[in-house]
């Protein structure tokens, strides 16, 4: 397909979540005139969270789109480029880099930020995605204030399940876990603690079948798989922990990465194994997935960047 525009940027920042916004505030601020592909999702996972209270300088709290939108604002104060569209291709094999946003529009970039972010993975049943930010949740540590006292369902058999169980275990009154087999999947000692919590009760070979609610989550009815038997819990959350997975896909091949698809960057930087692609954000965390960390990284990513180019120039000078 022809290309209809071409742009020639010092950085291109690729997503648009906290890791993004922040990599744009200090790559704008820096002078690098940054353009910013915000992806299919503007703002990221928090567009679907509803209150942010665990980000430092918003001591009433705040929703999550309005935080996206005020990083947005900040990073569109200072320059940046901002520009709504998906990359849909992208070249690392020659500097500069080549980037086609939407199939049609080109980006020329001398470094690139990939802030590309993670997606909760979901069970894809209707009520699901129907109550989702009206009591159901990928996030136990974003949403489980909101739970105090309360009784919740996590769904999920993995260490992530298991954290978030126990960390809801904190807060609520009760806590089912809802796991499809007979086993769980999460560490031992992850496992160790959630069977040894009290107000944790764990429902074996228990598969959701829909959650219950009309405007917001009442209940879930679980099914049995191995007698096929159902019941419904009365529940005010449920909570979805079946893993996560990086939108990492348009750089298969070409960046290192674990085996679930995490960009590997070099220790105590955001560097990748390409000079001049530095990734930050939850598409290189699968550990602590906040908006602050990610936040970070971000910062961290553009002024890796800002140094990179400051070397190449000395080096085109010598
Ligand atoms: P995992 O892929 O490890 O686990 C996903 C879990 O969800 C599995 O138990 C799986 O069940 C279950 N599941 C998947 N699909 C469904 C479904 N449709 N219905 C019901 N259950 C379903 O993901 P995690 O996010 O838990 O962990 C990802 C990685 O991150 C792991 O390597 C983990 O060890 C790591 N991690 C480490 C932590 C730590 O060290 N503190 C904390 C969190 C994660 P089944 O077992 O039947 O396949």
């Amino acid at each position: 397909m022809p290309t209809t525009s071409s742009t020639h940027t010092p950085c291109l920042i690729i997503g648009s979540g906290p890791a993004g916004y922040t990599a744009a505030i200090y790559a704008s601020r820096a002078g690098l005139k940054p353009v910013q592909i915000q992806g299919p999702q503007p703002g990221g996972q928090l567009t679907i969270t509803s209150d942010v209270e665990n980000f430092p300088g918003y001591p009433e709290g705040i929703t999550g789109p309005a935080m996206m939108e005020d990083l947005k604002r900040q990073a569109e104060r200072f320059g940046t480029d901002l520009r709504y569209g998906m990359v849909t291709q992208v070249d690392l094999n020659t500097r500069p880099f080549r980037a086609l946003v939407d199939d049609t529009d080109e980006v020329i970039a001398d470094t690139i930020i990939i802030a590309t972010g993670a997606s909760a993975k979901w069970l894809g049943i209707e009520s699901e995605a129907r109550l989702n930010g009206h009591g159901v949740s990928a996030c136990a540590v974003c949403d489980g204030f909101f739970y105090r006292g309360r009784t919740v369902a996590v769904v999920g058999a993995g260490d992530t399940a298991a954290e978030e169980a126990s960390y809801l275990a904190k807060l609520c009154k009760k806590v089912y876990m809802l796991v499809r087999r007979d086993q769980m999947r999460a560490s031992t000692i992850m496992q160790h603690r959630v069977l040894n919590t009290p107000n944790i009760e764990v429902l074996w070979n228990t598969e959701t079948d829909e959650i219950l609610g009309d405007d917001v989550v009442t209940g879930v009815r679980v099914k049995n798989r191995i007698d096929g038997s159902t019941q419904e819990l009365e529940i005010d959350g449920f909570f979805v922990a079946i893993g996560h997975e990086p939108n990492t896909s348009l750089f298969k091949g070409t960046l290192d990465m674990d085996q679930a698809g995490y960009i590997i960057t070099q220790h105590g930087s955001t560097k990748t194994n390409v000079e001049g692609v530095f990734a930050c954000g939850d598409a290189q965390d699968n550990i602590y997935r906040q908006a602050i960390t990610a936040a970070g990284t971000g910062c961290m990513a553009a002024l890796d960047a800002e140094r990179y180019l400051a070397e190449k120039e000395v080096e085109e000078l010598a």
